[in-house]
């Protein structure tokens, strides 16, 4: 085994690439976005987006016979062996942050346990970072100095704060209206920064033109099939925390669908490769105004893609058109679950109780998984459960 633990440092495990939409297969390469027959997808169609997989069984037979996959060291690199990259990036240290018991928030709810997974403790403080730390690495062994991204906030934050530390050149694409602190930040950290006149999608669509036509890397989640491959490590932190004892409920909002359904995949990935032997259920939240997600996973038709011009203070979950909603569904159906939504005030409520009752400064976006919680109990059972709770991001109302 000793050549399996010096082979993980120069060759990835990455087998092939499969399309979200159309279930074709492809060779791994590290510059496939999109399936080149289903495309980035329009307003009525969705992206066909690729998924990683990786050499499961030659991880099943390691973990017998060593009973160790994972590197010694607290950041999320710790999984090397389940990411898309041959070896840690010299980036910022991201994850090994805290799984939070919160024995007063589990009383009112009757849980037998309740966590938050706090990635306010990353260093641009939100799950994002996990992302990030995969794109610049990605990014950087492919000698790329300039990365994009799309994003309503704490994507673009996350990469503007990465680029620093690897003085990579970051361009990001915000939408009109973003928040005097949002912008400051990125000013603060030397992003170059492009206001679009219209909202998240439109920015989007602006950040994967000038992407293309300039050749950037792109950190746009809902696109780069690697990066859902960083997100996935909050599910192994989980579940390494609680010692490989998997939890009832796992909840985290919802935009694109990224972050919950490579939450799921995370989950699954362990059991795959023998390291535990269930799997959560998964809690999917948005914000009232605007659940497209939860309308796909309702399964109305007419309500694919969000059209109107209604607005939710939950700037992070603002997407009218999720494009990784694919391979959300694909996880709510192999884990179980639910997607929900909830109203800005329940959002306003659940914040003050994560301060008030934790000590957490949880973004209001974070603030939706415990009001999703808290409305999924009027409806389920949760006595006895264990719930965590993605807290994805910090409260950001002071100017850096
Ligand atoms: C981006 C984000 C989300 C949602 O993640 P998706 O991958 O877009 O579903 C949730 N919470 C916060 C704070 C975010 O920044
Ligand atoms: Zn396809």
């Amino acid at each position: 085994m000793q050549s399996f633990q010096s082979q993980m440092f120069t060759k990835t495990l990455v087998t092939y690439m499969k399309c979200f939409r159309c279930g074709r297969e492809y060779p791994a390469s590290a510059n496939a976005y999109v399936c080149p027959i289903c495309g980035a997808g329009n307003n009525s169609t969705d992206p066909g987006i690729l998924d990683i997989h990786y050499d499961y069984e030659a991880l099943r037979f390691v973990l017998k016979q060593t009973g160790k996959w994972m590197l010694v060291r607290q950041d999320m690199f710790r999984y090397l062996s389940l990411l898309p990259v041959e070896k840690p990036g010299s980036v910022l240290p991201v994850g090994g942050t805290p799984l939070l018991l919160v024995p007063r928030l589990a009383a009112h709810l009757g849980l037998q346990a309740l966590y938050l997974k706090d990635e306010t403790q990353n260093p641009t403080h939100c799950l994002k970072d996990r992302a990030t730390a995969i794109a610049t690495t990605m990014a950087l062994a492919q000698g790329k100095r300039d990365i994009y991204c799309a994003s309503a906030g704490n994507a673009a934050i996350s990469l503007a704060g990465f680029c620093t530390y690897t003085k990579q050149n970051c361009h990001v694409f915000v939408p009109y209206g973003a928040s005097s602190v949002q912008l400051a930040w990125l000013y603060h950290y030397g992003a170059d920064v492009f206001v679009s006149s219209g909202n998240y999608d439109d920015a989007f669509n602006e950040a994967e033109e000038a992407g293309v036509k300039y050749g950037w890397y792109s950190r746009n989640c809902a696109l780069n099939p690697y990066l859902v491959e960083g997100k996935k490590t909050v599910a192994f932190e989980i579940a390494t925390q609680l010692n490989w004892k998997i939890p009832d409920i796992v909840v985290s909002p919802v935009g694109d669908g990224c972050t919950l359904g490579g939450v799921g995949k995370g989950f699954r990935e362990l059991k795959e490769i023998g390291q535990t032997n269930s799997l959560p259920l998964l809690l999917g939240v948005q914000a009232e105004a605007i659940q497209p997600a939860v309308h796909r996973y309702n399964q109305h038709p007419l309500l694919h893609n969000h059209s109107g011009d209604s607005s939710t203070l939950a700037s992070s979950i603002a997407v009218r058109r999720p494009r990784n909603i694919l391979r959300l569904l694909s996880e709510l159906e192999k884990c179980g679950g639910w997607m929900l939504s909830v109203s800005d005030e329940d959002m306003i409520v659940a914040q003050r109780m994560l301060t008030e009752e934790a000590g957490v400064e949880a973004e209001l976006t974070s603030a939706a998984t415990l009001a999703g919680l808290l409305k999924l109990s009027k409806r389920e059972s949760l006595q006895g459960k264990t719930v965590v709770l993605i807290i994805t991001a910090g409260k950001r109302d002071s100017i850096p």
